[in-house]
């Protein structure tokens, strides 16, 4: 019976005792007449031991060969005191295998599994489940998920509620270019992949939810930039009848709390976190995300710091127009509300970003939440009435129904989670990345869709 299983992490607690194991053969070395086989499975690895005298078993064993899915059934045994491998938790104990059975070969794998070393990425995207059985990866995606549970338990201890909003929508802007869905029904017409649940958040609090948050998926189509990917994770979160302070509070607390709770050996520089304003840090250092590490190689060392006081629009630098620097959700500072009309480049906004060693990890503002206020964003922003009729109509109706003042934040997730795990990119901490020019190596995609689906769509290829 499968379910008669031990895990392999827990056989140092059953010295002794007669066990089933199940796994993937981890490695194979023959020792004369002894062969050792490590066994893997998600939990952990262990030495085991065919005996000649163990005809059967042994003979077995010879041909078995690594990434081969088994049973094993055996005795745990300690093994000598000079035999013990300290560096891992099982490496107390041995189990001496009477019986074989082999649930399924394997082909041999592109590259190692059991090593690090050695492969080009576009290979390991390639056989990403292969490369998701190497011990980093795994133990990647599993400090994604402790850091995942734990922000979703601490926000909800908080009283925020996990709500989730549509991916098939309408566009949002966030500042990058949008993914489109055809629709079938009313063809000619799209849905937009969410840059961000920015709008759904805000009409979430106009609803009275007061406190939201989600492990969000967002999508951003941007040209080929290194270390971004197409779709990402946020942890979004949105709450009414706040200000400034008491959400950057809030996150500073989430985060130390998660830093002592997971990475106890890592060290915050700064608690409270510094607070700089934009003008200061670009004067300073060049830059709106500055290192303030001490030492900027010490993965150990955390260095937060809150960039506030950023301007409401900046210029973009290709067509010279206004736009929103956050987005135009974002409220300006009280004190500058009377610069709107004849100098806009001077407001500043209620917005924040947080930066950790070099990066931003998130960002947030203070919203608007009057309508005649919003509209007026988005004049300045140069939206004739119709365009804010067609694309914003719905939120500034909303507003005009009794919303509270509200502000919130994002964490770009993935970007904590990269630098929390010491690891160079995004990639390393994503279970199936697309590379940096946005291709899923391992489902071929984006590819082409078969004629009669894209007629279905009314939508002809230009050019092919
Ligand atoms: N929606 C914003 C972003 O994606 C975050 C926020 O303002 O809460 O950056």
């Amino acid at each position: 019976m499968l379910n008669e299983r031990t895990l392999i992490k827990d056989t140092p607690n059953k010295i002794g005792q007669k066990v089933k194991l199940y796994g993937w053969v981890h490695i194979r070395r023959d020792h004369g007449k002894l062969i050792f086989i490590d066994l893997r499975d998600a939990s952990g690895i262990i030495q085991t031991v065919f005996i000649p005298s163990n005809k059967e078993a042994h003979e077995i064993a010879s041909t078995l060969r690594s990434e081969w899915v088994v049973e094993f059934e055996g005795q745990i045994n300690e093994r000598p005191e000079k035999l013990k491998n300290n560096d891992i938790p099982t490496g107390g104990v041995e189990i001496l295998v009477e019986k074989i059975f082999i649930f399924n070969e394997s082909k041999t794998p592109p590259f190692e599994v059991a090593t690090e070393s050695g492969v080009g990425e576009e290979t390991r995207l390639k056989y990403r489940y292969l490369d998701l059985r190497r011990e980093k990866m795994k133990n990647n995606i599993e400090m994604r998920h402790k850091m995942t549970r734990f922000f979703r338990d601490w926000f909800s201890n908080d009283g925020f509620l996990e709500i989730e909003t549509p991916i098939l929508t309408k566009g949002t802007p966030e500042g990058a270019r949008e993914f489109i869905i055809p629709s079938r029904l009313y063809q000619g017409k799209f849905y937009v992949l969410p840059q961000s649940p920015q709008q759904f958040k805000q009409l979430l609090m106009v609803a009275g939810m007061e406190k939201y948050f989600q492990v969000a998926r967002c999508f951003r189509d941007e040209d080929q930039r290194g270390d971004r990917q197409p779709e990402f994770t946020q942890i979004d979160l949105e709450m009414s009848f706040v200000d400034e302070e008491d959400i950057m509070n809030l996150i500073e607390k989430s985060v130390v709390d998660m830093v002592a709770k997971l990475f106890p050996d890592k060290k915050i520089q700064k608690n409270p976190f510094p607070k700089i304003n934009h003008q200061e840090s670009m004067e300073k250092y060049g830059n709106d995300k500055p290192d303030l590490r001490n030492d900027k190689n010490n993965r150990d060392e955390l260095a937060f710091a809150w960039i506030i006081d950023f301007p409401m629009f900046e210029y973009s630098k290709t067509d010279k127009k206004l736009g929103a620097t956050h987005h135009p959700f974002t409220h300006p500072k009280d004190e500058d509300l009377e610069l709107l009309d004849k100098n806009p480049e001077k407001v500043k906004a209620k917005a924040y970003d947080l930066v950790l060693n070099g990066y931003e990890i998130g960002g947030g503002s203070i919203r608007i939440h009057k309508a005649d206020l919003q509209n007026k964003i988005f004049q300045i922003l140069g939206l004739s009435d119709k365009q804010i009729k067609d694309r914003f109509g719905h939120i500034l109706e909303a507003f005009s129904y009794g919303t509270p003042p509200h502000g919130g934040f994002a964490f770009g997730f993935d970007r904590l989670v990269m630098i929390l795990a010491g690891e160079p990119n995004i990639r390393e901490i994503i279970a199936f990345p697309k590379t940096g020019d946005a291709k899923d190596l391992m489902m071929d995609a984006p590819s082409k869709i078969p004629d009669g689906q894209l007629k279905e769509l009314g939508i002809k290829i230009a050019n092919s």
